[in-house]
């Protein structure tokens, strides 16, 4: 039996259903819980602060339209935001949201925790270091524009449009991008800084690497200048620091990163971290730091997909003043799966051996180039490895495969194994059909048709065989 909230809510859900995407429902919507419905108030708790603004932002007239027609004209919504508290326990609090009716939007109790009065001062700030001093230190390349969306980055990105808009001024902060290797993490922190000065000239902006950052704190302690070191980062509007996983272990960089992070933070500045990793893996960083970064919100990018792929590659062509052949562009695009720098890296190496050898480029000179490419910067997947990640992921034992076991979710991780290892591996259909209990090299074509079939027909089945794409890509990068 469900609760008259329950009921009530995935009423709610069918409409939202039909009136947004599949993937902003996954995103916005399902993460929702119905907690209570009281006179006509229905309460709905949402995983966090952002969530709740993202919904106000992007949803709010399909929220309201839904609930009253639910729950009549005076219905009203309420949030519960689960918040983490300093003991790191989510604990849910209430925000009102009493005036669907009046249209009026601007509730001050909704105003957000986690902004602090601007005005405080700066009691280090020295007398004629000017602001303007400042270089910012940004590549104007790394724009917004040349940022292709996706939905490997739409999250940070948006999000990151949203810090440019109102540095300082939304919960996003810190705003910590976290993705790996070559995934645009300073592409886009870079355009959020650039955007930051387009919008506001008198902010002042500053990009540093963490390891520059480092450099230049050692050399502060060598010249014992180290409070002139803190006292310049505490006049930055909009502070970028870019892979900070290279704090780890540096305890004394942590601690006056800290101390700099809170300065900032609490005047209402902002600030922008990226990683590679998300934060709650970061080792060797501190706690205290660590929490920190929970303030915010860390929004992640990953491997774009072949549609998107296809995109950053014209976005770039069409920037260099290239043209290629749409069954080129398309190769490429298909079989560097990696990363965005590797994807850029073929493009170039493909116009450097077309002008070498004087020629077009075509299908058949892309085959060539892509080969040598592709084998130099993947590592090899083993089939064992398709098998345990597979296994995993289906929590099906791993000896199961190689048995003649018929159950339906052994047959399907089997089948999906299969596929995966002719996919991602060089080993022929024999050598697979060996490593699944000695099957003959037509059972592993069967195998892979069925999951091709399921890979249309089934939406589900789908989205895990991306996850565990993305995985094995993943250990291959
Ligand atoms: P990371 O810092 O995560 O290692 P970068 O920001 O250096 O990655 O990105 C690698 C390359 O890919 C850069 O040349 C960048 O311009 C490009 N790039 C990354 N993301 C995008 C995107 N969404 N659209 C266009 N180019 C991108
Ligand atoms: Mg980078």
């Amino acid at each position: 039996m469900s609760s008259p909230a329950e009921s009530l809510w995935n009423n709610c859900l069918k409409i939202i259903k039909d009136n947004v995407s599949r993937q902003s429902y996954k995103t916005w919507f399902e993460p929702i819980e119905p907690v209570s419905i009281e006179d006509k108030v229905l309460t709905i708790q949402v995983p966090s602060q952002f969530f709740y603004e993202w919904l106000e932002e992007h949803y709010v007239s399909l929220l309201r339209k839904t609930i009253k027609r639910e729950l009549g004209e005076d219905a009203r919504l309420e949030y519960k935001i689960v918040v983490e508290n300093s003991t790191g326990q989510a604990k849910p609090f209430t925000v009102n949201y009493p005036n669907y009716n009046t249209g009026n939007n601007k509730n001050p109790e909704v105003s957000m925790p986690l902004v602090v009065n601007s005005s405080i001062k700066n009691p280090f700030v020295i007398p004629g270091l000017k602001k303007v001093n400042v270089e910012s230190q940004l590549n104007s390349n790394y724009n917004f524009d040349s940022f292709v969306e996706g939905d490997c980055n739409r999250l940070a990105r948006s999000a990151g449009y949203a810090v440019a808009s109102k540095p300082g001024g939304t919960a996003f902060n810190p705003l910590v991008i976290y993705g790996g290797v070559g995934l645009g993490k300073t592409h886009l922190a870079q355009a959020i800084g650039n955007q930051v000065k387009q919008n506001f000239s008198n902010k002042t902006v500053l990009y540093v690497s963490s390891e520059k950052f480092t450099n230049q704190f050692i050399d502060a302690l060598k010249n014992n200048v180290v409070n002139d070191f803190v006292h310049f980062y505490q006049l930055i509007d909009v502070l970028i620091v870019d892979d900070i996983q290279f704090f780890a272990n540096k305890d004394k960089t942590q601690d006056i990163f800290f101390h700099i992070f809170n300065h900032l933070h609490q005047s209402g500045k902002q600030l922008i971290l990226s990683t590679d990793r998300p934060p709650r893996d970061l080792e060797g960083m501190e706690e205290r730091l660590l929490s920190r970064f929970k303030w915010g919100l860390s929004a992640d990018l990953t491997i774009p997909d072949f549609e998107t792929r296809i995109a950053i590659l014209e976005k770039k062509m069409y920037a260099d003043g290239i043209e290629l052949p749409r069954d080129v562009v398309e190769f490429v695009a298909y079989n560097i799966n990696t990363n965005i720098r590797e994807l850029e890296g073929a493009l170039i190496s493909l116009l450097a051996q077309a002008s070498l050898n004087k020629r077009e480029i075509d299908l058949d000179l892309a085959k060539k180039i892509i080969k040598n490419f592709v084998r130099s910067i993947s590592h090899e997947v083993s089939i064992e490895f398709i098998q345990k990640t597979v296994c995993e992921y289906f929590e099906v034992p791993i000896d199961k495969l190689k048995e003649k076991t018929r159950k339906r979710n052994i047959v399907q991780a089997r089948q999906l194994s299969m596929y995966l290892a002719k996919n991602y591996t060089k080993n022929s259909l024999k050598v697979i059909g060996k490593h699944f209990g000695g099957r003959d090299h037509s059972t592993v074509i069967h195998s892979c048709q069925m999951v091709k079939n399921l890979i249309d027909t089934d939406e589900g089945f789908k989205e895990s065989v991306k996850e565990l794409e993305k995985k094995i890509q993943l250990s291959m990068s």
